[in-house]
C-alpha cells in the first residue's frame, strides 16, 4: 500500500511537472493533462480514501498525513470525513441524508423521490458534462460553504476550529497555489486554460463515474427515510454493488471501488485486501440467503448506471 501510494503520488507530480516545465507539442500536451487528471482520481480511489476511513496504516499519524492528499488535490479532507464517512457510509441511499444523491441539485434526478423535471429525460446525456464540472465545485463552493456554515445538506456537523480549520485553509491555499497560481504564471493562454479544463474534465468524469456506479443503478434499492427496517449490514448489502471484481487493472487504479460492498461493510479495512474478502463475503451472503450485488464487467455496470439515471428521467418506474 505504501509503495502504491508514492507510484500515484509520483505519477501525479511527474504529469503536472513534465506539462509546467518541458517543452511539449501540443498532442503530448493534450495527454499529459489527461493523466494528471487520471492520476489525481487516482489519488483520490487509492490513497486518500482509505487512509481518511483510517484503513491505510494501524498508525493515526500516517492515516492522517495522508489524508491530507485529498486537500492537496483541492478537497477538505474535514469535510469529506464528515460527508462521506458519517453521512454517506451510514445512510447509503436514503432520501435527504446520503449527500452521495443530493449533489446533482435540480440538474440530476437520482433516486425516484427527487422532483422531476422536464430537462431530467436527457440527464442520462448531459450527466458527463455536469460530471466534468463537479470538481469545481466540489473545491470553491461547497466546501467553503460547508466549512463556513457547519452544514452538510440539512445536517449540522462539528464545526471546523482551530487546527482543523488552519488545515483546511492551508490545504486551499496550497492547492490554488499550484493549481491555479502557478499555471497562470507560467502559461497565462488560451492554450493552457483548455488543457487545464481537460485535466478538471477528466478528473470529474472518472471520479464521479465510479462512485455513482457502486450505488446509482438498477440494481440497488434507494429507502425513505422512515422506510428503513433492516439492519445496517443488509441495508449495505441492499444499497451498494460491486463490478468488474476479475480485472486486475480496475481493482489496482480504482482502490478498491469496484468492491464497494467489501468497503461499505468493512470501511476501516485497507482495499488492497478486498478482492480475497469479497469471495468470503459473497458465500456468507449466499449461505444466509442474502443477493450479493455485482455487475461481473465495467461496462454491465456502465450500462446498468445508464439505464437508472435514463428511467428516472423517463419517470418511467414500471420494470423496477
Ligand atoms: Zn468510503
Amino acid at each position: 500500500m505504501g509503495l502504491k501510494s508514492a507510484a500515484i503520488l509520483a505519477w501525479l507530480a511527474t504529469s503536472y511537472g513534465v506539462l509546467m516545465f518541458a517543452h511539449v507539442r501540443p498532442w503530448e500536451a493534450a495527454l499529459l493533462a489527461i493523466s494528471a487528471g487520471l492520476a489525481m482520481a487516482g489519488v483520490g480511489f487509492s490513497v486518500m480514501h482509505d487512509a481518511n476511513h483510517g484503513g491505510t496504516s494501524s498508525s493515526a499519524r500516517t492515516n492522517a498525513i495522508l489524508s491530507f492528499t485529498l486537500d492537496l488535490i483541492g478537497a477538505s479532507s474535514y469535510v469529506w470525513r464528515n460527508k462521506h464517512n458519517v453521512l454517506h457510509h451510514t445512510y447509503t441511499n436514503i432520501s435527504t441524508l446520503d449527500p452521495d444523491l443530493e449533489g446533482g441539485g435540480p440538474f440530476l434526478r437520482l433516486a425516484d423521490w427527487q422532483p422531476r423535471h422536464a430537462h431530467h429525460r436527457y440527464q442520462h446525456l448531459y450527466v458527463w458534462l455536469l460530471y466534468g464540472l463537479f470538481p469545481l465545485k466540489w473545491w470553491f463552493i461547497d466546501d467553503f460553504r460547508d466549512l463556513l456554515t457547519g452544514r452538510i445538506g440539512d445536517h449540522q456537523f462539528p464545526r471546523a476550529r482551530g487546527r482543523a480549520l488552519f488545515v483546511a485553509l492551508a490545504g486551499k491555499a496550497l492547492f490554488v497555489s499550484w493549481a491555479v497560481v502557478l499555471p497562470v504564471w507560467l502559461h497565462a493562454s488560451w492554450g493552457f486554460l483548455a488543457l487545464w479544463s481537460l485535466s478538471v474534465f477528466v478528473l470529474g468524469n472518472v471520479l464521479a463515474a465510479v462512485f455513482q456506479l457502486a450505488h446509482c443503478v438498477e440494481h440497488t434499492e434507494f429507502l425513505e427515510a422512515d422506510g428503513i427496517e433492516r439492519d445496517w449490514a443488509e441495508h449495505q448489502l441492499a444499497t451498494t454493488m460491486d463490478f468488474a471484481p476479475r480485472n486486475t487493472f480496475l481493482a489496482w487504479y480504482l482502490g478498491g471501488l469496484n468492491f464497494q460492498v467489501e468497503h461499505h461493510l468493512f470501511p476501516r479495512v485497507c482495499h488492497v485486501h478486498y478482492p480475497a474478502l469479497s469471495r468470503i463475503v459473497e458465500e456468507t451472503c449466499s449461505a444466509h440467503g442474502l443477493r450479493y450485488r455485482c455487475e461481473r464487467t465495467l461496462r454491465g455496470a456502465l450500462g446498468a448506471n445508464f439505464r437508472w439515471l435514463k428511467r428516472l428521467g423517463s419517470g418511467d418506474r414500471s420494470s423496477r
